[in-house]
């Protein structure tokens, strides 16, 4: 066995002292390992701890997630965005289920080939779970890494990353997987921080080649920029007087598939739609004509990574909904809640029921 790298040492050291108490430390259970890390993508642990208490609670095993119905699994996701990573979920559960006899496979490869688990997270299960020697390199140590070996090429750029994983790979190399990983990770997190990292007392400061040379505020630099899309959507609340209304089950492959929402009509701007145009949408859409309409006095917005949204809600009032074909259903609006929602959606029926309650 190869004796732990100085940079190691010094990491595990420092993580003595610090490390953080979270539920899904508390056993190595790969499925409850999985589950934590499939949560806390792109999501703050104070923001994921509940959703995986929740899950836990629903699910307490993955053989339980596989069987569960989708619909049941997204509304359990419901709040927590990127929804990609609800069905991904499932759809690894019930390939655990049926190609692994319902236990976690233990190879990093078979680990690997579960949907929605890229190399960041079977190195994380992998080491986490069965104490195996896979460095994870997610964003925080990226920037460790990048800032510690003072690499000023282009993170983004895959000649960088294979660097970056090669260097990550021989650090670990005679550590405790799982608390090297722990750990440069929570370095990253708490200490070597995007913005204001604690320089001036870090435990690598007298050989950080990035904070040696002045280069810390540049690293780690990214080639691209994300583009920011704005998007305005104008939903019709339509009702028939007596008590039921139209969503729509969601089926393009995109952040909401698999969730519901109202009739949605995507405008350019978010100028309020007039009166005209909503007939000419419910008249060949749905064969309804409008015999009430209230228009919004508010628009909601939500901002994503890759996109802003704005969303504003008319209600539509109709004699009679006539028959529904796919992906539209007539559910009661009372019952609308019960569905999983996109947050726009659900911010407008928090104020709704504000309302009702006054
Ligand atoms: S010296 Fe600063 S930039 Fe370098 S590893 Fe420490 S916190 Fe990060």
């Amino acid at each position: 066995m190869p004796k732990p790298s100085e940079f190691a040492e010094k990491l595990l050291r420092w993580h003595q002292d610090v490390d953080r108490r979270l539920p899904w430390k508390e056993d190595r259970d790969p499925y409850k390992t999985w589950l934590s890390e499939i949560i806390m993508q792109q999501t703050r642990v104070a923001q994921g701890t509940p959703y995986y208490l929740k899950f836990v609670a629903a699910y307490s095993t993955i053989t339980d997630l596989a069987n569960a119905p989708e619909d049941d699994v997204m509304k359990l996701w419901q709040g927590l965005g990127y929804y990609s990573r609800a069905r991904n979920l499932h759809h690894a559960a019930k390939t655990v289920r049926d190609d692994f006899g319902g236990l976690f496979p233990t190879d990093y490869k078979d680990i690997l080939s579960l949907k929605g688990v890229g190399k960041y997270t079977a190195a994380a299960i992998a080491s986490f779970a069965y104490g195996k020697e896979y460095a994870v390199v997610d964003g925080n140590v990226i920037r460790v890494l990048s800032r510690y070996f003072g690499i000023t090429d282009a993170v983004d750029h895959s000649a960088t990353l294979k660097l970056l994983n090669e260097k990550a790979a021989k650090l670990i190399k005679g550590a405790d997987p799982a608390a090297y990983n722990q750990a440069i990770m929570d370095f990253g997190a708490t200490y070597c921080t995007p913005k204001s990292p604690s320089c001036t007392s870090c435990i690598y400061a007298d050989v950080c080649k990035a904070h040696n040379n002045d280069l810390v505020s540049e690293i780690p630099f990214k080639a691209k920029k994300i583009k920011k899309r704005t998007r305005h959507l104008h939903y019709l609340i339509i009702t028939d007087g007596l008590g039921n209304t139209i969503i729509r089950h969601r089926q393009e492959k995109d952040i909401w598939q698999s969730l519901y929402d109202y009739p949605c009509m995507e405008m350019e701007s978010d100028k309020q739609l007039d009166q005209e145009s909503i007939g000419v949408y419910l008249l060949s859409n749905f064969g309804l004509e409008i015999s009430d309409l209230k228009y919004p006095t508010k628009a909601y917005k939500h901002i994503l990574t890759h996109q802003t949204l704005f969303g504003q809600f008319y209600q539509v009032q109709v004699k009679k909904i006539l028959e529904l074909s796919k992906p539209y259903l007539q559910v009661k609006t009372k019952e609308v809640e019960s569905y999983a929602l996109p947050v726009l959606l659900t911010n407008h029926l928090k104020d709704e029921n504000e309302l009702t309650l006054l």
